[in-house]
């Protein structure tokens, strides 16, 4: 095989290298998709915490009063019954005031009890709104997931054919130019190695390449690379790129 018969080819293995390229780039997006989810779904179960404690919290201090106004509640009937086995005006006046002390907490706790039912019902309201969003957000999630797993099966399909179609497009390369292809490119955004050399440019940077360089390039004897983007070049004639301007991709 000559020199320009193995560049020919490398280009064509190219063309699959970069399809490969992007299937496999595409592929590797993939579970970011899933990320957004993830990071508001723990976004949500850190403020469903937060509001549990909140209302947990709220409840305990219902408790509390409720207990307090039955026991203030005992303690007036105490009184009452007190007040009407009571002998002198004195003693009446005592126990009267002492019920009037007690009247006076049970308003305060009966506030407190409807205050703190109605922070309840609110706090309890929240935490079922937030549960409602996760499970929206996971059962989006979850079929965004399958979505993946589907796309991703067709991926590796792809990507089972197109490497097949490389190991045929490789054979009867030397393996010492393939490896110095594989070097070039492995470096360059978009996977680029070879780009064609045209009307003394390269096609990869569009800067112009040295006569002597580009002369012997046309001689076609030994492998050259552009000295300003250290690609592969492959002379073509200006006519032949019309043909084929889809392998002429790529920048630094
Ligand atoms: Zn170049």
């Amino acid at each position: 095989m000559t020199l320009r018969e193995t560049l020919l080819k490398l280009e064509a293995v190219q063309e699959l290298d970069l399809q490969i390229g992007v299937l496999q780039k595409k592929k590797n997006e993939m579970p970011a998709r899933l990320a957004s989810y993830d990071s508001q779904i723990s976004l949500l179960t850190t403020q469903l915490e937060q509001k549990k404690k909140i209302s947990e919290e709220i409840e305990k201090n219902l408790r509390q009063n409720q207990g307090a106004l039955e026991l203030n509640e005992e303690r007036m009937k105490r009184s009452q019954t007190k007040a009407e086995a009571i002998k002198t005006n004195q003693e009446f006046q005592a126990v009267q005031k002492e019920i009037e002390a007690l009247k006076k907490n049970t308003g305060v706790l009966q506030e407190n009890v409807t205050k703190l039912k109605s922070e309840l019902e609110v706090a309890q309201k929240s935490v079922e709104d937030i549960q409602t969003q996760i499970s929206a957000i996971e059962a989006t999630r979850a079929s965004e997931s399958e979505k993946i797993g589907g796309e991703s099966k067709e991926f590796d399909t792809e990507l089972g054919r197109l490497s097949g179609l490389r190991a045929q497009a490789v054979v009867g390369i030397d393996v010492r130019h393939l490896s110095q292809y594989d070097r070039v490119r492995s470096g360059r955004v978009g996977g680029v190695g070879i780009v064609p050399a045209v009307s003394g440019n390269c096609k990869g940077c569009n800067m112009r390449i040295p006569p002597q360089i580009y002369n012997e390039l046309q001689r076609g004897n030994e492998l050259h690379f552009c000295p300003s983007c250290r690609r592969i070049l492959l002379y073509k004639e200006a006519a032949d790129t019309q043909k084929s301007s889809g392998s002429s991709a790529g920048s630094h």
